[in-house]
């Protein structure tokens, strides 16, 4: 039999297990472009350019998807914005968002890169010192980003914009950066702000009010106003989605607002990650092993992937939906239909880590979860995966190997996108005493 999770059927799950094995990424394509679409048609005043934080998942087929969906990008280091010029991704669509400080061939390549239409974002005055010789001897227009000194996150590992993080120009230092800039006849044309990942929508629409007051003040160049990203997906039956409708409908008015006031009809630009590709992945695991810690103790389910496919849980307290499927194809427990007769589980990997669970909350404690009793060989599909997960964890930990990624394409076929890495590639820059 087969039935439906979400955009996947179990018989495709199930094949998808068969032909490359366990664990594996199932990114979904309908899923991704559903999301551009929706990105894009988001309201705005005066136009909108959307990048996509390709921190989030930076595989390679991925960000061509994304491209070709006319969305640009947001690189969060050099390495990141060579790989999608790599990808085939022009450098004018995309931009730099660094903590980085190029020095040697990198800065080179920096240049080389925004003198061909990399956007570069100045995140402190250090970098600006190191890129203002190009800007100014090539009239190229810079961003800044702006630390606010407020912000919003779904943790406090998140949360970009308070005293205790230090992402972009502090709010204390940017007039005096401003008037170095204007000194060297350096344009700002662009002003951003991130407040942080996940975070929730008032805070959003805060950020808003609060940029568009900056650029008042400060930005008479400005063309467009940077948002960010940070629209909160969600992934659990309780978790509720930012309304991006509703927060572009806001911006809207502000924007339409500032133009009535100043006369600037300005471009907004978001640059969203999660929001893309969360939804659209999913982390397929086997269960290996049950085991039972004495009667008073808990019933474990051990899956052939943990902490080093997806550490959200580890590092957030992140909690991800479980789907229990049957060699026959059935869904033996959806967590977006729990019934009575389900019992309490822990889910754990194969790592040698206590903090190797999925069933973990904020504190990194263990706390079971209703979850059907699948037989050993049953597969755990762990969705809201396609985020923060590939791109993100410590996947050589105990010698596990990278997993492959495999995109369900359009028409309903498998296509690997990453391949498994082998033991020779984990050990290839080894060398011997
Ligand atoms: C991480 C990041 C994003 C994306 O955040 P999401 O929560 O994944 O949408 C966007 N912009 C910057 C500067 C970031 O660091």
């Amino acid at each position: 039999m087969t039935e439906q999770i979400g955009p996947l059927s179990t018989s495709l799950i199930i094949q998808a297990a068969k032909e490359y094995g366990t664990p594996i990424y199932l990114y979904d394509e309908n899923t991704v472009t559903q999301k551009c679409r929706e990105l894009q048609a988001m309201p705005n005043a005066f136009g909108l350019n959307v990048r996509y934080a390709m921190k989030a998942n930076s595989s390679k087929a991925l960000l061509q998807l994304i491209h070709q969906n006319g969305i640009g990008i947001d690189a969060s280091s050099l390495n990141e914005a060579r790989r999608a010029a790599a990808a085939g991704i022009p450098l004018s669509k995309i931009m730099l968002t660094t903590q980085e400080l190029h020095t040697g061939t990198d800065l080179v390549d920096l240049e080389s890169m925004v003198k061909s239409g990399m956007k570069f974002n100045v995140c402190s005055a250090r970098q600006l010192s190191l890129i203002a010789p190009v800007a100014k001897s090539h009239n190229i227009a810079l961003s800044m980003r702006i630390h606010p000194g407020v912000g919003s996150g779904e943790s406090v590992t998140r949360n970009t914009g308070d005293k205790y993080s230090c992402f972009g120009v502090h709010l204390s230092i940017m007039e005096e950066q401003l008037a170095f800039a204007a000194q060297e006849g350096i344009v700002f044309d662009q002003v951003h702000v991130h407040i942080g990942s996940g975070g929730d929508p008032e805070a959003w629409r805060k950020n808003i009010d609060l940029e568009l007051g900056f650029v008042e003040k400060y930005f008479p160049d400005a063309t467009t106003v940077n948002f960010g990203g940070g629209f909160k997906v969600a992934r659990m039956p309780r978790e509720e989605a930012a309304d991006i409708v509703q927060l572009g409908e806001y911006a809207k008015d502000r924007f339409t607002d500032f133009a009535a006031r100043t006369g600037r009809k300005l471009t907004m630009e978001i640059e969203p990650g999660t929001y893309v590709v969360a939804n659209a992945g999913y982390l397929l695991t086997r269960i290996m092993d049950k085991k039972q810690t004495g009667h008073d103790g808990f019933q474990f389910l051990l899956a052939d992937g943990g902490m080093e496919v997806n550490t959200r849980p580890l590092l957030y307290g992140a909690q991800h939906p479980f789907f229990f499927i049957s060699a026959q194809g059935s869904v033996l427990s959806s967590e977006f239909r729990l019934d009575s007769a389900l019992t309490e589980k822990i889910v754990v990997g194969r790592c040698c880590e206590s903090g190797d669970s999925f069933t973990l909350n904020g504190n990194g404690e263990i706390v079971p979860r209703k979850m059907a009793d699948p037989a050993v060989d049953d597969l755990l599909l762990v969705g809201g995966c396609g985020a923060y997960c590939a791109s993100m964890t410590p996947f050589n930990y105990n010698s596990h190997v990278q997993i492959p990624e495999i995109l369900v394409r359009s028409d309903g076929t498998l296509q690997l996108i990453r391949k498994r890495q082998t033991l020779e590639q984990l050990t290839h820059n080894e060398l011997p005493l």
